[in-house]
């Protein structure tokens, strides 16, 4: 029942002495949703949110096609996004490096440093850090890890049960129970395979028992693919995104990733395997 979960929401406090109440605010961010949906524009726009976020996206840094400079390039002049995250696997390098160019130049949008972490348990966003957080911890030990830098940490693409690297329910629920650790946010809306299908379960699932602040993410390995989901947020900034985080006042949205994205990443991974096939054999 919706209103169970609202009260256990609202008993839920984390480890610092903040009560983390995404449903606090439930006219205004993901409270304000049924228990499957995600928050389409017309929404956001009535609800004030009218910023928009992809915060997950991988570069040549990881297994991403685009490099640093034509991720940057994109995002300046094909999309409208406020505010975007670079989370290579397990990397913090190129996200520094690509800050570095956007520090540099006149962009419109705000950037963030990011980190997607293979915890023992399944992939896990970490952002606003900057020292590496390595893979293969226990996810407990990574979020402590995240917290211990002053960032923000956000499990991708949970409850997919054929895709490996998604955090299981029972990880979920643990993380739920502990007093200590806790997620600032759940990717209710990824636009990847990941979330094809899985999406509406992490959303009714995060609604109806954890509560969690939930963001939409691209997870873009393809330049074209980025800002395919998004996070809903009042206000323009990479500030603006935490403080949405938060206080549980961001929605996630978006689509999911088109047929060419899949193609351009199939194309590029089968060309590459050939490659390497080439290099063992001379
Ligand atoms: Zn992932
Ligand atoms: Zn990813």
């Amino acid at each position: 029942m919706h209103t169970c979960s609202l009260e256990r929401c609202s008993m839920f406090t984390s480890k610092n002495g903040k009560a983390i109440d995404a449903f606090e605010n439930t006219s205004r961010g993901t409270g304000s949703l049924k228990k499957r949906k995600r928050m389409t524009q017309n929404q956001a726009y009535y609800l004030g949110l009218s910023g928009r976020a992809d915060l997950h996206m991988h570069s040549t840094y990881s297994d991403g096609l685009g490099t640093i400079q034509q991720i940057l390039h994109h995002i300046q002049h094909n999309t409208d996004l406020d505010v975007i995250a670079l989370t290579d696997h397990n990397v913090v390098e190129g996200a520094l490096r690509a800050r570095d160019l956007w520090a540099r130049g006149n962009y419109r949008f705000d950037f963030i440093v990011g980190e997607e972490i293979s915890t023992r348990e399944g992939h896990m966003l970490a952002l606003f850090i900057e020292k590496r957080i390595p893979p293969n911890l226990s996810i407990e030990r990574s979020i402590d890890l995240v917290h211990e830098q002053g960032g923000l940490a956000i499990v991708a693409h949970p409850l997919n049960p054929l895709f490996r690297h998604s955090c299981q329910r029972e990880v979920l629920d643990r993380i739920f129970e502990d007093d200590d650790v806790w997620l600032d946010g759940i990717e209710t809306w990824n636009a990847s395979f990941c979330g094809i299908y899985t999406n509406r379960l992490a959303m009714r699932t995060n609604r109806e028992i954890y509560g969690w602040p939930e963001v939409g993410n691209s997870d873009a390995h393809t330049i074209h693919a980025i800002g395919r989901g998004c996070t809903w947020f009042e206000g323009s900034t990479a500030q603006h995104v935490r403080a949405a985080i938060e206080s549980g006042v961001c929605a996630p949205g978006g689509k999911l990733w088109r047929m060419h994205d899949y193609l351009r990443l199939a194309s590029h991974r089968m060309n590459k395997r050939r490659r390497d096939r080439r290099k063992r054999v001379a």
